[in-house]
């Protein structure tokens, strides 16, 4: 069996890469261990926690001033939420298995091994399958990094595909770690009722954004979760009633009793596994896959795309990067080389950011200028109730060009559209403060902080 494309792996960076070769004319493969196409993405990570947080979201409504409504208690169904959750992923990966039909990509599902840099092996029970090709890409992802020290066998250590399960609603969860992942899921237990703690090592949660946009989402949150920063996990003992969790800062060591623990340290790529380093893939230190801007390896008919690669481990990236590594095998000259990736934490508040961030301004001593327009001064969010925000654009100095851009607030990830497009087409601030932006509304915030940083309103 032979084909002009294996794909291995069907997460966002499989899919988008296997649908754009075969539209260009390929005979393409694409390989999946799992019953299902789609990756962590569509199953067990972007969507089902967007369902979740659309539920979450609606429960939080009921506790909020609305301005002379009043809603009654939340009653919680579980079983409801879950329901919504699993038919949102099922109508997600049904139409991705037609439109792969519809395209005649053939899937294998199976483990698949590459044996050489011509071909792949699958193995599904006892079935072993060979398959030829002309080109590969390695869209493998990644998967959640274990501690040594945490007690995985404990039903009441989550990880976030366990705690996407919402198996039960503990009284008291630890987050360890202060990322977009953790943060998201701390959401969702607290609308549904449970107490969060957030340890987080670094000197910020939502490390990668700007302390300022941060802020705006600690203050809201407050009184919902509690955030200890520097703060050092050492050792989780597990009892029959608690979990016994000894957490380490600049005051010495002390230990907290809770009911669950979701562990959410990141993400590590699997770049060493499916025999890819035994054909000669050259990959670094921390197993990611090294790449040419072609997305091309160091075998020069194998591309990687997604998590496996360097760069945010963003769905968003590694659909684009599929879209390249299609288009060159097809033989298009194209790179990949985005100005801007955009990052959004889809909890409540909203935080995103996207290209330049003042942090990294600073340490590769770019010498930029920001312009924030708060919320509290924007009309639409006044009405709405929803003054807790800010837009921020981050300019370089003489030529007043964005850079990037960081916004909080509800619906931040939405504004995120305008300035992605801003940075890739080289906006200036006069650019975006001549664009008429509609009144009332909160993408006018965008165009009234350029309008502050150009000087035209003060
Ligand atoms: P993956 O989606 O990881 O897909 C890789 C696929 O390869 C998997 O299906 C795997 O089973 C298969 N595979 C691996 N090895 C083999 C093998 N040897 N044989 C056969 N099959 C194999 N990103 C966003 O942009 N926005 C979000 O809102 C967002 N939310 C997230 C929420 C959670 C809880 C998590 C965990 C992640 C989230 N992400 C989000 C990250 C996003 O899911 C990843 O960046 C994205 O899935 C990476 O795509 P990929 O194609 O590189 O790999």
């Amino acid at each position: 069996m032979k084909f002009d494309l294996v794909v291995l792996g069907s997460g966002p960076g499989g899919y988008a890469a296997a649908f754009r070769a075969a539209d260009l004319g390929l005979k393409v493969a694409m390989i999946e261990r799992h019953k299902r196409i789609g990756g962590v993405c569509l199953n067990v990570g972007c969507i089902p926690s967007k369902a979740l947080l659309h539920v979450a979201g609606k429960i939080r409504m009921a506790d909020e001033d609305a301005h002379g409504v009043t809603y009654a208690k939340p009653k919680i169904d579980l079983e409801a939420i879950r329901h919504h959750r699993q038919s949102t992923v099922d109508t997600l990966t049904g139409n991705l298995a037609l439109m792969a039909k519809g395209r005649k990509v053939e899937i294998f599902h199976g483990e698949g091994q590459f044996e050489s840099t011509h071909s792949i092996s699958v193995t599904q029970d006892n079935d072993r399958l060979k398959i030829e090709f002309e080109n590969a890409i390695i869209a493998v992802g990644s998967r959640a990094i274990r501690l040594p020290f945490v007690p995985y066998d404990d039903p009441r250590i989550l990880d976030a595909t366990s705690a996407l399960q919402l198996e039960r609603i503990p009284k008291h969860m630890l987050v360890l770690g202060g990322g977009i992942i953790g943060l998201e899921m701390a959401t969702v237990y607290q609308a549904l009722g449970a107490k969060i703690t957030v340890a987080e090592l670094g000197e910020q949660i939502m490390t990668g954004a700007d302390k300022d946009l941060v802020r705006v989402f600690e203050q809201t949150n407050k009184d919902r979760m509690t955030f200890l920063t520097k703060t050092q996990v050492t050792d989780i003992q597990a009892s029959s009633d608690t979990l016994n969790v000894t957490l380490k800062d600049q005051n010495g060591q002390r230990n907290l009793n809770v009911d669950a623990v979701l562990v959410a340290v990141g993400r590590s790529p699997n770049g060493r596994k499916a025999g890819i380093p035994d054909i000669g893939v050259e990959l670094d230190d921390r197993g990611f896959v090294t790449t040419d801007t072609q997305c091309r390896t160091s075998i020069p008919n194998i591309f990687a795309i997604g998590d496996v690669t360097h760069g945010p481990m963003l769905a968003h990236k590694a659909s684009h990067q599929g879209h390249i590594a299609a288009e060159v095998i097809s033989g298009h000259k194209v790179d990949f080389q985005p100005l801007a990736i955009p990052s959004i934490a889809y909890t409540f508040p909203e935080v995103a950011w996207v290209g330049l961030t003042e942090i990294d301004a600073k340490k590769q001593g770019i010498p930029v200028k920001t312009a924030t327009f708060p919320w509290s001064a924007s009309g639409r969010a006044i009405a709405s109730g929803i003054t807790q925000g800010k837009t921020k654009l981050i300019y370089d100095e003489a030529s007043e060009r964005v850079l990037g851009a960081g916004v909080v607030g509800a619906h931040a990830g939405e504004l995120l559209g305008e300035l992605t497009l801003a940075i890739e087409f080289g906006a200036t601030l006069e650019d975006i403060a001549l664009t008429i932006h509609a009144h009332p509304s909160l993408h006018e915030s965008v165009g009234l902080a350029a309008e502050l940083g150009a000087g035209t309103i003060t």
